[in-house]
């Protein structure tokens, strides 16, 4: 369930919430920009701060090319067409996972291979990606869950191995480091969310960073529909005309306006939810050291985001009345991922490797408490959760 679910069904709680889980970023450049867009008149893709933005991401993430696109589905769409995924190949994946990583991949013909996670991480256990390749694995897609980087070392080990590619599901990761690299730009592929919900955002939107340059003609191709249009742009061509397969997958001019203004902000966007995790580390501390919930931690070989702040009860039960305890005093505090194994795509389309036990265990104890730019209720929220266990 989601999280605007979640909040409908909590009904008229909704109403009393003071502390909402998550409150878009806004830090007051965007609407100056999205009128400067306006302006122009230039509202579609290929617009002054598409390409502004395309240029930023590029260099931030020092990679060939880094392409701005609708969504973080979107540039995992690319993705597995650019490397050609059809029925009979696999990919692996978390089954503690967003239903579009798997998906954007299966939609391809290929079947999704399931595996656990670790608990103290919640990302994907290379071990159990080690056990599941066959030779039919084309690809294995981690996910950087919450903001904490995933074992980059190990899995792109794994990759490079047996020439297998990996595409990081980084749409929790902007701002996310692995041994001082950033999320997102050790695999093949790199895939970002700019949801509303992500730490840097424009409502909707996303980026494919391509880390291999043999792929950039064929991904510029397939952003624009199939054709060479970005060719015929640069004078490359003297027409434009369908090439290969595509779709329409470029972020337009209004929105990445929108984006330009948070991608220039992006550092005091990342150190304001760095702030407020580390709040929530520290307070919940005591509650965490007498054994009554577990904490997400800082990770050991790198940097988070502040993307979530996630803390685990004792099980499913008192994690459900940990969520109604906040509801009730109008803090909304979400859970998730169905695991995708037990959904009903996921049992059609996919097949599990190996034991899932972590991913069924955990998502059943996991909570996320709200955090956003800007929040400065982390007391009252680290309040609530202390009496929920003082009354308990
Ligand atoms: C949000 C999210 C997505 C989807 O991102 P969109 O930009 O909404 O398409 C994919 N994977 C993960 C892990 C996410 O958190």
């Amino acid at each position: 369930m989601d999280v605007e679910a979640q909040g409908q069904r909590a009904g008229s709680m909704r109403q009393l919430s003071r502390i909402p889980f998550n409150r878009p970023c806004v830090i007051g450049t965007e609407s100056a920009f999205v009128s400067e867009a306006i302006d122009t008149q230039k509202l579609g893709a290929g617009g002054s701060f598409s390409k502004a933005s395309e240029a930023w991401l590029t260099e931030h993430f020092n990679a060939p090319l880094a392409l701005p696109t609708g969504s973080c589905t979107a540039a995992l769409e690319m993705a597995a067409m650019l490397l050609d995924l059809e029925p009979g190949d696999e990919f692996i994946t978390p089954s503690f996972g967003y239903p579009t990583t798997a998906s954007s991949f299966a939609r391809t013909g290929a079947t999704p291979v399931f595996v656990d996670i670790d608990p103290v991480t919640m990302n994907v256990d290379p071990d159990c990606v080690e056990a599941a390749i066959t030779p039919a694995t084309k690809a294995i897609v981690p996910i950087h869950y919450g903001g904490t980087p995933c074992d980059m070392d190990r899995l792109a080990a794994l990759a490079a191995d047996r020439n297998i590619a990996l595409v990081e599901d980084a749409a929790n990761g902007f701002g996310s480091e692995y041994r001082g690299k950033k999320c997102g730009t050790t695999g093949t592929f790199g895939c970002l969310s700019f949801h509303e919900t992500k730490v840097i955002h424009c409502g909707k939107g996303g980026a494919l960073v391509i880390n291999d340059p043999t792929y950039v003609d064929r991904a510029e191709v397939i952003l624009e529909k199939g054709t060479d249009q970005r060719r015929f742009v640069r004078n490359q061509v003297d027409k434009y005309s369908w090439r290969d397969i595509g779709s329409s997958y470029a972020l337009d001019n209004l929105r990445a306006a929108f984006l330009f203004g948070q991608l220039q902000e992006s550092d005091n966007i990342l150190a304001d939810r760095r702030d407020v995790w580390q709040s929530y580390h520290r307070l919940l501390t005591p509650l965490a050291n007498r054994e009554l919930i577990e904490l997400m931690t800082p990770p050991e070989n790198g940097r988070n985001n502040g993307q979530i702040f996630w803390i685990k009860a004792r099980d499913r039960e008192k994690r459900d009345g940990l969520i109604a305890h906040l509801a009730s005093h109008g803090i909304q505090a979400v859970f998730h991922y169905v695991p995708l194994d037990s959904s009903n795509a996921g049992e059609r389309l996919g097949r599990v490797s190996g034991a899932l036990d972590h991913t069924y265990s955990e998502a059943d104890r996991l909570l996320r408490l709200p955090i956003f730019y800007g929040l400065c209720d982390v007391e009252i929220v680290v309040g609530e959760i202390g009496k929920f266990y003082d009354r308990a």
